[in-house]
């Protein structure tokens, strides 16, 4: 009953307001997979640029596969989360090994495949092939808990567990692919987090918690986890209109991505401190050490204060960096695969030293 009443009132309401989104446009499964994953933990207007670049570089699963990895992580540079780009990457040429290229529609062989999961199997599934399998993510899940007035902690296993039950019996024969899609955009749009914008949705003659005014308790909040700080100082070397960039461990944070030269464990507090660490990290002589800004990055489960200074290399030892194959020179981050903070370290550095010779 609940099934057809929802469904009855959600299509309609979705056909009218959904936002246009070009993977909106498709339903190819390969597409809509790229959109899948780089919406995970990222903003849609985010999304938007960089999807439609990778689609135009790589326009099929055969293209990205046969791609270097180091190619899809420099389009990737910038969206965070890299890992996700690996498993891209790694997902496509499993994809072109056991299926020749052509992505599978049914959510058990998606699930099978590198990086993909029950969400993301079940969204391509039901958008690309119409299959009637529910996705649960943390806007279906408050919308779920909402509607049946469940004071649960959805991030609970047991709860999880429920709630992947509760979107499986609701999940309709016809159109489950834009059912699925409606679910995540009433979530987003209309059943928010904080204030949930009942007079809006079209649901709210079948919700229970709106019913008894409890929306803003349900789902249960858990407590605020406190936001750890990471100290480091970084290094702008700068030769000629060049910076120089050295790869990350392949482990770990940002592994395998380019930053500049970084000092992470007891970063150095004075200027003294930094020529001589920055000398030490480079095994070179790094001259007329610096600061010229302190900047704090943002990521999901930290922050980082990073304090920049300027540097300078001569240019033998410029060259033995690159010869030694401990560094490369460029003159834009989008060079080279580098994290968001990098990026932003490079822009600050350029705006401070812009003029300097
Ligand atoms: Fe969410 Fe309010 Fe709609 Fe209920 S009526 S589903 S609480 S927006």
């Amino acid at each position: 009953m609940l099934k057809r009443s929802f469904t009855a009132l959600l299509l309609p309401w979705f056909d009218t307001n959904k936002r246009p989104m070009p993977w909106r446009n498709t339903r190819d499964a390969y597409a809509i997979w790229v959109s899948e994953v780089m919406l995970q933990q990222t903003q849609v207007a985010t999304v938007i640029p960089y999807f439609e670049r990778f689609l135009r570089r790589f326009p099929s699963v055969a293209d990205l596969a046969a791609a270097p990895l180091h190619d899809v992580l420099v389009l990737w540079a910038g969206l965070g989360y890299y890992r996700r780009a690996k498993h891209l990457h790694k997902c496509a040429c499993t994809v072109v090994n056991l299926y020749g290229g052509v992505f599978p529609t049914d959510a058990a062989s998606l699930q099978e495949l590198p990086g993909i999961g029950r969400y993301t199997a079940a969204a391509i599934a039901s958008i690309a092939a119409d299959q009637s399998v529910a996705v649960l993510d943390g806007n279906v899940k408050r919308v779920l808990a909402r509607l049946l007035a469940l004071r649960v902690d959805v991030s609970r296993p047991a709860a999880t567990a429920r709630l992947w039950d509760i979107a499986e019996s609701l999940v309709p024969l016809a159109r489950p692919g834009d059912y699925n899609q409606a679910m995540m955009e009433l979530g987003a749009t209309v059943c928010l987090p904080q204030s949930p914008r009942c007079d809006a949705c079209p649901a709210q003659s079948l919700c229970r918690a709106a019913a008894c005014g409890r929306q803003h308790d349900i789902p249960r909040k858990r407590p605020a986890r406190v936001t750890p700080t990471m100290h480091c100082a970084a290094a702008a070397i700068r030769h000629g209109n060049r910076w120089l960039l050295v790869q990350r461990p392949n482990e770990g944070l940002w592994n395998g991505l380019w930053e500049l030269p970084t000092i992470w464990s007891r970063p150095p507090r004075d200027t003294a401190a930094a020529q001589r660490a920055f000398c030490k990290l480079l095994a070179g002589k790094v001259e007329k050490i610096r600061p010229i800004v302190t900047l704090q990055h943002q990521l999901t489960h930290r922050r980082i204060d990073c304090t920049l200074f300027a540097g300078e290399m001569k240019a033998s030892q410029a060259k033995a960096m690159v010869q030694a194959s401990r560094g490369r020179w460029v003159s834009r981050a989008d060079e080279l695969p580098t994290s968001r903070l990098t990026a932003k370290l490079i822009a600050a550095a350029s705006a401070a030293l812009r003029g300097v010779k």
